[in-house]
């Protein structure tokens, strides 16, 4: 299906831009991806059509300094939930 929610692009990104600031107990992939799929649970979705239309989202993302902050604290709620129980395999280990 050629539609997909935007906000997965745009919640990665601020993962791995501000990945180091969140105090992940855990920096596995199994976590990141948790940590995503709890935090696009919380944010309204922005399903698109069109590929070329991607960066103009994002752009407007960006100067929306509301959403950006609204984002960013969604993920960091959702990394503070994966970090106090991971999931992954390097949890069960220790
Ligand atoms: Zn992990």
């Amino acid at each position: 299906m050629p539609v997909y929610n935007v906000m997965e692009e745009v919640v990665h990104n601020v993962l791995q831009q501000y990945e180091n600031d969140l105090r992940l107990t855990c920096h596995c992939e199994r976590c990141k991806d948790d940590i995503m799929a709890i935090a696009l649970n919380e944010i309204k979705p922005r399903y698109i059509v069109n590929d070329k239309l991607n960066p103009v989202i994002r752009v407007e993302h960006v100067a929306d300094r509301q959403s950006a902050t609204n984002i960013l604290s969604t993920v960091v709620k959702a990394a503070r939930i994966v970090s106090a129980s991971p999931r992954c395999e390097n949890a069960k280990k220790e």
